[in-house]
């Protein structure tokens, strides 16, 4: 796939991932457990196919969150104080219920050839995208769905999700 072809085709399946959402949760003969553990195996085989450094879309398009840990050190990475580092890099977003810290320029600045210079030491936020390998996945579809916007693992994983639960089942997921 063609990274600059990828919103197109996420916005093509977009309707039926919100379908398959809706599907999952009524969806009762695989457990969430299950569920997890098969998203967890997809998303591994997408992982070692898709080079994130050939793609960097995460880091171009969005903008991580920093905890207090994670602000501290990028800043002694960067030989700043935390307040050096909040003005020139970082916005205080209080614009949902749970106000945090996050990077204030997309693409992101540390971001270089799609590698990050400050790899050893990037915030958790980036660590754990595109999250595919942590627990309760059927709670966070509404965040995945988004996700097949910008990462190509995420596209895959949902595509292969919708292919391996239907036929298990024998299920047609789109007549919701
Ligand atoms: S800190 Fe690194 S991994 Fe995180 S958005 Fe910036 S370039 Fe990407
Ligand atoms: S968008 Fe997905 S595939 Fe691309 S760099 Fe980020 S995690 Fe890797």
């Amino acid at each position: 796939m063609k990274y600059d072809e990828l919103e197109k085709l996420a916005e093509e399946k977009e309707s039926e991932n919100w379908d398959f959402r809706k599907f999952l949760k009524f969806h009762d003969e695989l457990s969430e457990d299950e569920l997890d553990k098969l998203v967890s195996k997809i998303a591994s085989k997408y992982e070692s196919e898709i080079e994130c450094t050939s793609c960097g879309r995460c880091c171009k398009k969005l903008k991580p969150t920093l905890e207090q840990q994670d602000q501290q050190r990028l800043a002694d990475r960067l030989e700043m104080t935390v307040v050096q580092l909040r003005e020139q890099h970082l916005e205080y977003d209080e614009s949902d219920d749970e106000p945090r810290w996050q990077m204030r320029d997309v693409p992101c600045p540390f971001q270089e050839d799609n590698k990050c210079t400050v790899y050893k030491d990037r915030p958790q936020d980036c660590r754990g995208y595109p999250y595919l390998h942590e627990p309760g996945f059927n709670g966070r579809t509404m965040g995945m769905i988004e996700r097949t916007f910008t990462c190509p693992i995420v596209f895959n994983v949902m595509e292969e999700l919708k292919e391996e639960v239907a036929l298990d089942d024998d299920i047609e997921y789109d007549c919701w």
